[in-house]
């Protein structure tokens, strides 16, 4: 699951760890883990022979503090691992371990975090857009776009607009008017479909994370 957030500014560190710091942004609650600058530099970094499946010896860096090994490294000569600590995957994974189940715990703790806000907010959303939909500012705007657009499908160009779509929500219950476009009830209902499939390979996480994002927009964190 990927959580970190590349705009965000607003963030706050919540955990300082032994290998990594972990952070979360106050305006979207994302999580994010940035590695602590004493991690897998020198003098931490070795050079070690990790065997591979069939026992041929590869040379790799090592970072003792977190377990973490790197790709390959050519050998000086193809006797150097001789020379070279032994580690085994199964001993690197064991220390790597317990950095990963501190970070699998932190997007844990977001995502539920994330969830709650979801459950707390989504009925008031339902319920505002709903309300949104009969108010007299939305029809208005309603009737100026079918205006623009001629009351022409701007999907198709040829049928009779009857409905507006928004092209984004990102401004919903303010939105300018070219967020907003007239379309026909039959690519009104293939727009909404195409959604639908582009949603269908997405786990429920993603789903409910797009889901989030959009009530941020509306109610803030
Ligand atoms: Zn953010
Ligand atoms: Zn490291
Ligand atoms: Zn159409
Ligand atoms: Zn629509």
């Amino acid at each position: 699951m990927e959580l970190s957030c590349e705009n965000c500014v607003n963030e706050k560190v919540i955990h300082k760890g032994k290998y990594d710091i972990f952070l979360e942004c106050q305006d979207c609650l994302k999580g994010c883990v940035k590695q602590i600058d004493s991690c897998c530099v020198s003098p931490e970094i070795i050079s070690i022979n990790m065997p591979r499946i069939d026992k041929k010896p590869t040379k790799r860096n090592f970072c003792k503090r977190c377990g973490h090994v790197s790709g390959l490294v050519k050998m000086s000569n193809p006797d150097e691992w001789k020379k070279l600590p032994l580690v085994t995957r199964e001993q690197a994974n064991e220390i790597a371990d317990e950095r990963y189940k501190k970070r699998r715990a932190f997007y844990a703790y977001i995502q539920n975090k994330r969830s709650e806000y979801f459950e707390s907010k989504k009925e008031e959303h339902t319920k505002k857009y709903h309300e949104y939909l009969k108010s007299p500012e939305w029809k208005d705007r309603r009737l100026r776009v079918l205006n623009r657009d001629k009351y022409i499908c701007q999907a198709c160009l040829i049928n009779e607009a009857t409905q507006v779509h928004h092209l984004t929500y990102d401004r919903i219950f303010k939105e300018p008017l070219f967020d907003l476009t007239s379309v026909c009830d039959s690519c009104h209902n293939s727009i909404h479909n195409i959604e639908i499939e582009i949603f269908k390979g997405s786990s429920e996480d993603q789903i409910k994370n797009y889901e989030i994002n959009k009530l941020l927009k509306v109610f803030g964190p």
